[in-house]
């Protein structure tokens, strides 16, 4: 019987380490969080300027629901697309530089509109192997023929598209690498791009609002020209604080997915609530240049703070800064004895990571204050050495 095949199943992944759990917050999101009554310093989530509760962005929300009320009550392409809408996709063309920019619920539906409205059957997709899940989601929905190359090897993807007769040819990346921190090398990939004729498309999940000149994100990083060659997914509900994610590129491409994704016209337009305090969020990020030093600080010290570390820590010039610890059951060990010690670091296993490649995903804010990461600095000393 099926019940009885997934009860084995999950007893499988019990006993291999691998159930997830999920633990249930009573406070904001933030650098401190509550969990069953326990407050302890978080180093997990995406918020990297601390603006998930901002108060700038909770006075939009509540002025949002007065103006526009709470739902938008349609799919962006019947009459779910109020003026808040209108007025947020023009904002992010604007803000990241390109022609246009269409506004998505959340990230992962974003990246599941674009390869598979944009290539097909005879067409291929290049995707690096350590690419989201959304984008080897995106891959496998797409038709087409789907390669995968080593991370960040740059020779590889060259002969793979130099071998390849396929008609429309799409490069998948991440901008920043979510498990390592590490940036793709974008203006190579782009470089590559243009030689053979190929769309790259760049998912900057972990760039957007802190990387770049005004937060701008990978490309402004990289100094990416606009191109109709590039296509750029941001998601909104890491730096940005709130939700949803933007595509943005040429205007033919944009309109061609409004048209044509699935993901974009079979699904009802986010709460307005949501998409005026993004509005917000937009000009917090563009004046955040003391959030995003501030970043730049922290992320300094807790590299100088664990150097001598028998484990070592990705390189990652980013906000991501994993911790490698190897096996499944230290990296397992190491995160309970800092939870318990009021330090909340998620452990990260296969098959999210490679095998043999658990580690601490220690993750910074803004928010964080340098007393809160010298804390996890010292407690982390204590435990890695002998772990
Ligand atoms: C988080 C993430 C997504 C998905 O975005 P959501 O808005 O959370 O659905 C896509 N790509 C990358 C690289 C991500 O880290």
């Amino acid at each position: 019987m099926i019940w009885d095949e997934l009860e084995t199943g999950l007893a499988q992944l019990a006993s291999e380490g691998l159930l997830r759990r999920r633990r249930t917050l009573d406070a904001p999101c933030g650098p401190e969080a509550v969990i069953e009554g326990q407050r302890v310093i978080a180093f997990c989530s995406n918020d990297y300027l601390g603006l998930a509760n901002h108060p700038a962005l909770i006075a939009a929300a509540q002025q949002a629901a007065e103006r526009w009320g709470v739902g938008s009550g349609a799919s962006h392409v019947v009459s779910g697309h109020l003026r808040p809408h209108a007025e947020l996709e023009e904002r992010l063309a604007a803000f990241v530089g390109q022609e246009r920019a269409l506004y998505f619920t959340t990230g992962y539906m974003a990246n599941l509109a674009i390869a598979p409205t944009l290539v097909e059957r005879n067409d291929a997709i290049f995707a690096d192997k350590l690419n989201h899940a959304s984008l080897i989601d995106a891959a496998q929905l797409a038709r087409a023929e789907h390669i995968r190359y080593p991370h960040g090897d740059l020779d590889h993807l060259a002969r793979r598209l130099a071998q390849s007769s396929a008609r429309r040819k799409l490069i998948l990346t991440d901008a920043v690498f979510s498990m390592d921190g590490d940036l793709a090398p974008l203006p190579e990939l782009f470089e590559l791009a243009e030689r053979y004729d190929a769309w790259l498309v760049v998912d900057d999940a972990h760039g957007f609002g802190v990387l770049g000149p005004g937060g701008r994100g990978s490309l402004a990083h990289f100094g990416l020209p606009s191109s109709p060659r590039l296509i750029l997914m941001g998601t909104l509900g890491k730096a940005a604080g709130v939700s949803g994610a933007f595509v943005a590129g040429d205007r033919r491409v944009m309109e061609w997915l409004m048209q044509r994704a699935r993901p974009y016209i079979f699904t009802t337009a986010s709460s307005p609530i949501i998409v005026a305090t993004l509005i917000a969020s937009l000009d917090l990020i563009a004046n955040g240049d003391e959030r995003r030093a501030h970043l730049q600080r922290l992320i300094a010290r807790l590299q100088a703070g664990l150097s001598d570390l028998p484990q070592s820590l990705l390189p990652s010039p980013t906000a991501i800064q994993p911790l490698l610890i190897g096996g499944n059951d230290v990296a397992m060990q190491l995160a309970g004895q800092l939870f318990e010690r009021g330090l909340w670091v998620p452990a990260i296993r296969p098959p999210t990571v490679p095998i043999g490649s658990a580690r601490l995903r220690i993750s910074l804010s803004a928010a964080h204050s340098e007393a809160q990461l010298d804390a996890l600095i010292k407690t982390l000393r204590e435990y890695a050495v002998n772990a």
